[in-house]
C-alpha cells in the first residue's frame, strides 16, 4: 500500500493523505442504503438544485466571472451525434432531460448543493483548483474587448469540432447579437458530468453591447444553454418562432426564470432591429416544427446562418414548407457570408420526406392486429402528428408515455402543432384495460436511454404496461453513434417478451432532419454566398460541405473558411478573413448542482475527487491468460469509510471481478483501455445507484 499511498499523494497534492480535508467523507448516516427502489435517477441534483437558486437579475455567480485561464481541452469528444441527440432521454427537446424529479430529501447532498449553488459554484471550483489563488481578492471587472470601427466581428463560440452546444456571436461596434445558446452532452469520460455549454467569458466581458440572442430551432443543441447563460449576460431579450419560444419557456420555468427571462415570439415574415442589426428570418424543414434560417444585415453586408434544415416539399401538416422563394431572392441580395449548417454533407442525395415515413407507419399501424408501441423522439412533433393521425383513423387511442413525451405533446397541441379529436389522447399513466386492438402507446426512450418508459418496459419495470406476444414495437429513429449497443440492448429484451420490434433497418421508419448533399447545394446555390462558413459539425463533415461547395456550387477554395471554436472572423465591405484574435473556449461543464469552468483533465479529477472521492481497483491477473489470479484489492479515499463498509467493499470487488470476466467473454479483441473502461463504467453504476456517488474510479490491472 505504500506505492499506492505516494501515488495518492501525487494525485491529490502535497499534503494529501487519508485525511485531507478535500474529501468530504459522508457520514455514514447518509448513505440511502435502502434506496435501490427509489427511481434511478442519473442526472438529477440539477434540477433540485437550480431550483433552490431564487431566480433574479445578476447572476448568484457573478463572482465566477473572471476566471484564469486555463488551455482547453478538447480531449472530450469522441463521438458524433447527429441532430445534436444523445443518448439521455430528452436531448430532443423540451423537456427536463431527466424524465424523473429525484427523490428529494433521499439525497445525500441535496442542501449542500442547494448551498452551493446560492454561494457561486464558481467559488467552488476556484477553492478546489487554485490553492495558491485563494487569497481573498475582489473579482476582477469585466474587461470590454475594443472596438474595431467599421468592421464586423463573428466569433463561434460552440457548435464546430462536435454536435452541440451551438452558439455564434455577430458584432458591430456597440452591438452584439447572439445566435442559440445550446448545450452538448458530454461523452462517457466525463464522469460525472451532465453537460457541457459554450464558454461565454466573451460575452460577459462585453455584456452592455448584447442587443438580443436569436434561436433557430428548438432542440437542446441550440436552446439548451439558456437557462445556464441567460442570467450571467443580465437576461438579453430572446427571439424565436412561436414553438421555440414555447420550448424555451419550459426550459425557463423549470429555473424559475419565468419572471425575468425577456422571451419574444416573432413572426418569420417580420423583421427585427437589434442595435446596428435589422434581422430576417426565412422558414425551413427539419425533425421540428418552426425552424428557421436568420438573416444578419450588417451595415458591411448581409450575413446568413442557416440553423439545422432540410427541404420537404410534403411537411406533415401543421408545418410550413421552406421558404424557397425567399431563399432564393437572397441570392440576388449579395450576400457576404453564409454559415451553413452541415451535419449530412457526406451523404449523397436528398432526405426522405417525413410524409414517406408517415406511409409506412401509416401502413403499419393499419395492418397491424395487436397492440402497437411507438417510440421515438419527443421533438419530433411533426411524426408524433402523423402518428396519431393513423392512430384515429385505425380508431387506436393513443397512450402517451415518458415525461418529455407528454410535455412537448401539450406544449405542441396548446401552440397549435399537433392536433387530435377529443377522447383520443390519454396518458400511459391511466392505460389499464383498453382492448390491444385499439390501443397505440407512444413513448420516449428509441435511443435506449437507461431512465426511459421504453427500457424500462423492455426490463418489465413500468408500473402500467407489460410486454406480451403480439405487441408490436417500432422504433421511429435511428441510433445516434454510441447508443447502437443500449438500443440492441432494448431491442432483445423486448423481443425475448414476444414482442415484434421494427427498426430502421427493417423498414423505413425514420427519415433524418437534416438535408443531404442535394439539400445542402441547393441552399447554397440559392443563396451564393462571397463566403461560405461550414458549421454545425465535426470537422470531417465540414470538410464535407467544403469540398460539395468547391465541386457543386462553384465557390472556390479561397472563400471556404474553415473555423474552431473561438476563432475571430472580421468582415469589412465584400471581404471576411481570420484575424489573430481569439476568444476563451474553454469548456464548462455543468453537473448536478452548477458549473465551473474546467481546464484539464486533472483539475476535473481533482473537482470529482474533492467532492465524490476516489475509487481505486487493483485487479490481479496472470501473465499468461490474463485469469484473475485473486480477489481484487479495493482502496478509496474520501469516499466511504471502508472499515465500516466492509459489505459494499465485497460487493465493488465482485462486481469489478463479473466486468472483468464479462467484457473479456464477450469481447475478446477487449485491449486495456476498453477493459479498464467497462470496469469503471460498471462500477461507476453501481456507486451511483446504490450510494448515489460518483468517485473518480481508477481500475489498475496488475499482471503477476
Ligand atoms: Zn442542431
Ligand atoms: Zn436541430
Amino acid at each position: 500500500m505504500d506505492e499506492l499511498d505516494k501515488w495518492f499523494s501525487g494525485l491529490f497534492g502535497k499534503n494529501s493523505d487519508s485525511k485531507n480535508q478535500n474529501f468530504k467523507s459522508p457520514a455514514k448516516t447518509n448513505f440511502p442504503q435502502n434506496n435501490r427502489q427509489q427511481p434511478k435517477q442519473v442526472f438529477s441534483k440539477q434540477q433540485s438544485a437550480q431550483k433552490s437558486v431564487p431566480a433574479k437579475t445578476g447572476s448568484p455567480q457573478q463572482d465566477d466571472k473572471q476566471q484564469p485561464s486555463h488551455p482547453a481541452n478538447k480531449s472530450h469528444h469522441g463521438e458524433h451525434r447527429p441532430q445534436g441527440q444523445q443518448r439521455s432521454q430528452g436531448h430532443h427537446q423540451g423537456q427536463h432531460p431527466h424524465g424523473q424529479q429525484h427523490p428529494h430529501g433521499q439525497h445525500p447532498h441535496g442542501q449542500q448543493h442547494a448551498k452551493r449553488a446560492q454561494h457561486g459554484r464558481g467559488q467552488h471550483f476556484k477553492r478546489q483548483s487554485h490553492p495558491a489563488k485563494q487569497t481573498a481578492q475582489p473579482a476582477p471587472q469585466p474587461k470590454p474587448t475594443p472596438i474595431i470601427k467599421g468592421k464586423v466581428k463573428i466569433i463561434p463560440l460552440g457548435g464546430l469540432d462536435e454536435v452541440g452546444k451551438n452558439m455564434m456571436l455577430v458584432e458591430y461596434e456597440n452591438d452584439i447579437i447572439i445566435i442559440d445558446m445550446g448545450l452538448e452532452f458530454p461523452s462517457e469520460d466525463l464522469l460525472g458530468i451532465d453537460y457541457v455549454i459554450p464558454d461565454i467569458t466573451y460575452l460577459e466581458n462585453n455584456r452592455h453591447r448584447i442587443r438580443g440572442v436569436v434561436i433557430t430551432h428548438g432542440h437542446l443543441d441550440h436552446i439548451g444553454g439558456i437557462p445556464y447563460i441567460l442570467p450571467k449576460l443580465d437576461f438579453p431579450p430572446v427571439y424565436g418562432t412561436k414553438l421555440t419560444i414555447g420550448l424555451i419557456t419550459k426550459r425557463c420555468e423549470e429555473f424559475n426564470q419565468q419572471k425575468t427571462a425577456k422571451l419574444h415570439t416573432i413572426n418569420p415574415d417580420v423583421p427585427i432591429r437589434l442595435g446596428n442589426f435589422l434581422i430576417n428570418f426565412f422558414r425551413v424543414n427539419h425533425s421540428i416544427p418552426d425552424a428557421v434560417g436568420i438573416v444578419v444585415d450588417t451595415p458591411i453586408g448581409k450575413i446568413i446562418d442557416t440553423g439545422d434544415f432540410k427541404f420537404d416539399a410534403t411537411p406533415p401538416r401543421n408545418q410550413a414548407p421552406a421558404d424557397l422563394a425567399k431563399i432564393e431572392k437572397l441570392g440576388e441580395q449579395n450576400v457576404l457570408a453564409l454559415f451553413c449548417e452541415s451535419t449530412n454533407a457526406l451523404k449523397p442525395g436528398h432526405s426522405a420526406s417525413e410524409a414517406k415515413v408517415g406511409e409506412v407507419l401509416d401502413s403499419i399501424i393499419g395492418k397491424t392486429k395487436g397492440r402497437i408501441i411507438i417510440a421515438s423522439f419527443s421533438s419530433q412533433i411533426g411524426r408524433i402528428q402523423i402518428i396519431i393521425d393513423s392512430a384515429i383513423k385505425n380508431n387506436r387511442k393513443v397512450y402517451v408515455g415518458g415525461r418529455s413525451m407528454r410535455e412537448n405533446i401539450d406544449i405542441a397541441m396548446r401552440l397549435g402543432y399537433i392536433d387530435a379529436k377529443k377522447g383520443y389522447i390519454h396518458d400511459l399513466r391511466q392505460y389499464k384495460k383498453n382492448p390491444d386492438h385499439e390501443s397505440l402507446i407512444l413513448t420516449t426512450g428509441s435511443q435506449g436511454e437507461a431512465v426511459s418508459a421504453l427500457s424500462r418496459i423492455a426490463n418489465g419495470e413500468h408500473p402500467h404496461l407489460q410486454v406480451k406476444k403480439g405487441d408490436t414495437i417500432i422504433l421511429s429513429s435511428s441510433p445516434i453513434v454510441g447508443n447502437e449497443r443500449a438500443i440492441h440492448t432494448v431491442i432483445n429484451k423486448l423481443s425475448l417478451l414476444g414482442a415484434d420490434v421494427i427498426h430502421n433497418d427493417l423498414m423505413d421508419v425514420h427519415t433524418s432532419g437534416h438535408g443531404k448533399q442535394d439539400e445542402l447545394a441547393r441552399m447554397i446555390s440559392y443563396i451564393k454566398p462571397e463566403y461560405l462558413v461550414p458549421i454545425h459539425g465535426e470537422y470531417y463533415m465540414r470538410m464535407g460541405l467544403a469540398k460539395l461547395a468547391m465541386e457543386k456550387c462553384g465557390i472556390p477554395e479561397s472563400n471556404i473558411i474553415m473555423l474552431k471554436n473561438g476563432d475571430v472572423l472580421l468582415g469589412e465591405r465584400g471581404r471576411i478573413y481570420k484575424s489573430d484574435e481569439v476568444a476563451e473556449t474553454k469548456y464548462i461543464l455543468i453537473d448536478g448542482s452548477g458549473e465551473g469552468k474546467v481546464g484539464s483533465q486533472v483539475q476535473m479529477d481533482r473537482e470529482i475527487m474533492s467532492q465524490n472521492g476516489a475509487l481505486v481497483v487493483l485487479l490481479y491477473v496472470s501473465r499468461k491468460g490474463k485469469n484473475i489470479t485473486r480477489d481484487p484489492d479495493v482502496v478509496t479515499r474520501g469516499f466511504i469509510y471502508m472499515h465500516e463498509s466492509e459489505e459494499i467493499t465485497q460487493e465493488i470487488i465482485r462486481i469489478a471481478v463479473d466486468a472483468y470476466k464479462r467484457i473479456r467473454e464477450k469481447n475478446p479483441g477487449a485491449n486495456r483501455k476498453d477493459i479498464k473502461k467497462y470496469v469503471r463504467q460498471t462500477i461507476d453504476r453501481f456507486t451511483h445507484e446504490r450510494l448515489e456517488r460518483r468517485p473518480l474510479i481508477i481500475p489498475l490491472i496488475i499482471e503477476g
